[in-house]
Formats: structure tokens, sequence, C-alpha cells
């Protein structure tokens, strides 16, 4: 174990996880800020949440805060809440009895594979912190002495920038396989370099993936896509062949080398990063409507060839790619429906009969989005994007000349306007 004075700048450390552990030190225990947090603080980022480790059990944590709740069952910890924030205290992990046929007791279980279905086995910091998934997450600072406590060698890492599973690779991922997932996200976010034993078993290993509850995965897609680094995410989960365990319809058609496609995902996930940096809020419902657009798009097409109706083909392509993707990831229902709603507003601003009315739908302003990054990937929209975006500009008397533009040459497919105006938005300029 190494023991460091830290070069935490303290003020960058939420006062109410400060509080926390000044707390559990006054009533004699052990406490830590452990985690994402001290390793964002000592890289110069911003954390975005804060955890703590103490050697108080759940219980006893819960005792000294009034607002703070026990949750989960495959881990307890416990959530300390103050107003919006929220502080995670867990207690330090311990070994727990491994391998074994069912191995399964109160505190602990493991199934088949390897994987670890209940951890609440207690112990000490040292082993608290060989339980962690890499190196540069099992850093823990102490702020009463402002030292780092690393005991697995997480400074090095990060100085070299580099992502260390702790402990034996192929154990680890197999204990729990979303450590795969969660090595893309640290690499492609703090633009570190995995070592080789964190690369070497995922080709073998990644179809363990299949095994995760679709709830969890859902989970972990949004903090894969909603941290910021969404394009590079997308690039590295592409290059490590993991695409296929979260969206396999949409990888599939991305495999075939769909460009309009391959386009538009690269758009969408461009903008979404650049939305996030600019402070604007990115939705769940936006991201996946995006991500199964291909699927929805090449199904509808088939339908439409077969003799349906291109609004009917859609909206069953739309239904027939939720069934499908939420056996891989789950969509709540409060995602799927505006998911649909965006999909099923695209025929309708594709034909804008009565576009005023149509500016008052609630989810005009993401159809829309949605409508320019189709545009703006290949896709045939007759031009719609960009005759929505002049509308939304206009005045009383250009948009009816707007409207009246729209008349002879309908349906609006067969315009040939399409690539003559240079749209406003421009996302696809850097399009690989
Ligand atoms: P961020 O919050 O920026 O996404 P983080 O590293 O804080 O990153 P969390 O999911 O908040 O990630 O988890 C907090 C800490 O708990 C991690 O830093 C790590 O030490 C530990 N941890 C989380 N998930 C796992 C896991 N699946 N296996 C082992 N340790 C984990
Ligand atoms: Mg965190």
């Amino acid at each position: 174990m190494s023991q460091q004075q830290a070069a935490i700048a303290v003020e960058q450390i939420s006062p109410n996880a400060l509080k926390v552990i000044q707390r559990l030190e006054d009533e004699g225990y052990s406490a830590y800020l452990v985690g994402g947090g001290v390793r964002d603080l000592l890289l110069g980022g911003k954390p975005k949440d804060f955890d703590v480790s103490t050697d108080a059990t759940p219980e006893q944590v819960r005792q000294l805060f009034r607002n703070s709740r026990i949750i989960g069952r495959r881990f307890r910890i416990v959530h300390v809440l103050y107003g919006r924030e929220v502080i995670e205290v867990t207690t330090f992990r311990g070994h727990h009895p491994q391998g074994g046929d069912g191995d399964s007791n109160k505190h602990s279980a493991v199934s088949d594979s390897g994987r670890l279905l209940r951890d609440n086995v207690y112990g000490s910091i040292e082993e608290d912190a060989l339980r962690r998934d890499f190196t540069v997450n099992a850093l823990y600072y102490q702020p009463s002495s402002d030292t780092i406590l690393d005991f697995c060698g997480g400074l090095e890492d990060l100085e070299k920038r580099r992502l260390t599973l702790i402990g034996e690779p192929a154990t680890r991922y197999r204990e729990d396989p979303v450590r795969m997932l969660r090595a893309v996200r640290f690499c492609a976010k703090l633009n570190f370099e995995m070592s080789p034993g964190v690369v070497a078993p995922l080709d073998e290993l990644a179809p363990l993936l299949h095994d995760i509850p679709p709830a969890r995965l859902f989970d972990e897609v949004l903090k894969l896509f909603m941290s910021g680094a969404a394009l590079a995410t997308y690039r590295e989960l592409l290059r490590y062949k993991l695409l296929g365990f979260l969206f396999p319809a949409s990888n599939r058609i991305l495999a075939q080398g769909d460009e309009v496609s391959e386009h538009f995902i690269a758009a969408m996930l461009r903008n979404t990063d650049l939305r996030i940096q600019q402070g604007k809020p990115v939705t769940p419902a936006f991201l996946y409507g995006a991500l199964l657009w291909p699927s929805v798009r090449q199904q509808a097409e088939a339908l439409v060839k077969q003799g349906e109706s291109p609004v009917q083909a859609r909206q069953q392509a739309g239904i027939a790619s939720i069934e499908h993707q939420i056996q891989h990831t789950s969509i709540p229902r409060r995602f799927s429906t505006p998911m649909r709603e965006i999909w099923d507003l695209q025929h309708r601003l594709e034909n804008p009969r009565g576009p005023e009315h149509l500016l008052t739908l609630t989810r005009f302003r993401a159809a829309y989005d949605f409508l320019v990054l189709r545009e703006e990937a290949g896709e045939e929209t007759g031009g719609l994007g960009d005759w929505w975006t002049r509308y939304q500009e206009a005045d009383e008397q250009a948009r009816q000349e707007l409207t009246g533009e729209l008349r002879p040459s309908r349906p609006p497919r067969k315009r040939t306007r399409r690539n003559r105006r240079g749209t406003r938005r421009k996302f696809s300029d850097q399009v690989p």
C-alpha cells in the first residue's frame, strides 16, 4: 500500500460528501472518498457523483443519517440524500467463498459462469480495494489527513493513463461481465489505453453479456452514451465487438456497411456529446430512438416492398424493433412511448399538412431534430428537414409561401430540390 499527500482540490468535493465522512469519523468509524470521484479529481476533471466507503455497516450508517435509506440486494448500500444530491455510502467489501457448485449463502452467491449474484460480505479496506474493478477506481481519499491510499497501483496507472483490472482479468470479467462495458466507457471518457490484460479476454468472454439482466444493461447503455463521450465510446464498442451485445439489430446493419445508418448514428452521437457539453438536456428516448432507427428503417422498407403502406410499415417495424430490443436491454415505457411518437411523427413531418398545428405538438422538437439528422445522414426525406428549419424561422408571409411550395410537388418525395440548399445544421461534416 502506498500513502501519498494528495493533490486534490478539496473545494471541488461536494460539501455533503465531506459532511458524511466527517460525521462517520466523529462516531469512530473510518470513512473515505472513493471511486470515480477521487479518480476524476486527480485527473483534474469534475466528478459526477461522490461515493463514500466506510467500515460502518449499512445499518450503522442508516442510523447516523435521518435522510438515508438502504438500497440494493446484490450490493447493499446506503443513499444519504441532500435535496437532489445523493451520497452513496458503501461498507468495505471482503473476500467471499469462491467457486464451488451451489456456492451460495445469505451473504454471497456466485452463478455457474462465475458471476457474482450477491456480494454482501464485509471486510477491511484492503479487501475492499481488491474487490473493485480497475486500479484507478480503487483510490481512497481521506479528507481529514489529506492523503490518498493506493492499494493496487492506481496512482501509477492514472499517471500513465492506463486502465488495468485488479486481479486476474478473466475471473474479474466472469464475476461481472458488465466490467467489459465499463472498461470501454472509462477508456473513451478518460482517454485511457486499456492494458493488455483488459483487452485479451474480451473476444472470448463478451457473450457472457447475454446473461446480464436487460434492466442493468439499459442503465449501462445510458451511462455509455450520456457521459459526454458517446461517439468515442461507440467507436470503442465497435472496435472490441461489443455493440452487438447491446444493439444486435442495428449492429448487424452497420456490419453490412450501410453508410446511411453509419452516418446517422455517428451524427446523432456527436450531437449528443455537443448537447452535453453545452449543458442541454439529452433524452434517453431520442438516444434509443436513434440507436434502433437503422433496424426500424430496414424493416419498414421490407414491409413496403411487401405492399404495406409506408405509415403502417413504419409503425409495425417500430413495434417489432422495440420488442426485439427489450430482450437485450430493457426500455422503460416512459421512454418507449416517446420513441414511437418520434418515429410516427417522421411521416407527418415529411408530409406537413397543417404545419402550424404540428409545431405545437410536444414531440415536435425531438421529431424535427431527428428528421434533420436523418437528412444529414443522406436518408431520402424529400428535403423536409431543411424545409422545417426555414419554416420555423419564417414570418407569417414566408410561411404561406413555404406551404405553397409544397403543393405542386406533392408527394414531397418527388421533389428534386433536396440537395441544392445548404442546410444550416451540418452534423455530417466530420462523418468519417
Ligand atoms: P462514474 O460515476 O464516473 O461513472 P465510477 O468509477 O464512480 O464512475 P460507479 O459506477 O459510480 O463508477 O461506481 C463507484 C465505484 O464502485 C467504482 O469506482 C468502483 O470502485 C466500484 N464499482 C462500481 N461498479 C463495479 C463493478 N461492476 N465491479 C467492481 N467494482 C465496481
Ligand atoms: Mg461514481
